[in-house]
């Protein structure tokens, strides 16, 4: 008896693993997504670069983006000339050409100005606070966030790591109306819950979902090219135009890091559907 029950459980495990499997991709695919409203946090002005040919897909069918950056981006250059101020400027600049080329409004880009480097070293209640208030103003129905999963639980780049964990708590928090209840009760906001993420810069093994971005290549390329001051020349020596060679290979570089999936371009994610603290699917 005991064995028999022991063969059917096993029959039922590709069951089990394939229904898990299929909750873990979303229902409608992300290519077929349209009017939705979706809200990307990252740590930095180019966090958002893994994700243009999927976010320039989505603006081109119908749905809302907004960015919010926590830095302003204001240490990252090895050029002895720029000053914070200056450099926070340029990436500022660099963030708005890249979301233009994306079809993205300039006023849907939204910088919390921490300063770069440091953000683990800031009131993490306040930066939960802030991630809060846009969440509540914005009401995602999707947010692309750094994976909080086990990448980050190994050394990484330390904003990304903070991001990656301030993203999470405050996507928990801002569905608790008793928390931060200034925002509800002298703000006007209401208390709300993101019910579906796509955290980008996953463990490989980590992503589920793959997007195709055959036909936004050149805009993720583009877009990516308007970085000047993270990549090619003027990472050590920046000046804002680049001569032609130059730029040509600036793209060259960015079309290099597009990865390849079936003889696809794709973008990868670890999708996740439910509440923020593992109880989802
Ligand atoms: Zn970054």
């Amino acid at each position: 008896m005991k064995k028999m029950l022991v063969a059917w459980l096993v029959s039922l495990l590709p069951a089990v693993v394939l229904a898990q499997e299929s909750v873990q991709k979303p229902e409608v695919p992300v290519e077929k997504w349209t009017a939705k409203t979706i809200l990307l946090i990252g740590a930095h002005a180019d966090d958002d670069a893994m994700s243009h040919g999927t976010l320039a897909m989505l603006q081109a069918h119908g749905n809302q983006i907004y960015i919010v950056t926590l830095t302003t981006g204001n240490v990252g250059t090895q050029d002895p000339n720029l000053s914070r101020t200056q450099l926070a400027q340029i990436r500022r600049e660099e963030e708005l050409a890249a979301l233009g080329e994306l079809g993205i409004p300039g006023g849907h880009y939204i910088n919390l100005g921490y300063d770069d480097g440091l953000l683990e070293f800031e009131d993490r209640k306040a930066v939960v606070e802030n991630l809060v208030r846009s969440i509540r103003k914005i009401r995602p129905d999707i947010l692309f966030a750094f994976d909080p999963g086990k990448r980050y639980q190994r050394w990484h780049k330390s904003d990304h790591r903070t991001a990656a964990y301030l993203a999470a708590d405050a996507a928990r928090a801002a569905m608790w109306r008793l928390l931060f209840e200034g925002q509800i009760i002298q703000e006007g906001l209401r208390e709300y819950m993101i019910p579906e993420y796509l955290f980008y810069d996953s463990a490989k093994e980590d992503e589920n979902t793959w997007v195709d971005i055959s036909e936004f290549v050149e805009k993720r390329i583009n877009a990516g090219a308007k970085y000047v001051s993270q990549f090619g020349p003027g990472w050590k020596s920046y000046k804002p135009n680049l001569s032609e060679t130059e730029l040509k290979q600036l793209k060259e570089s960015v079309r290099e890091s597009v990865r390849m999936k079936n003889g696809k371009p794709i973008e990868g994610f670890r999708y996740y559907k439910g509440l923020p603290d593992s109880i989802g699917k």
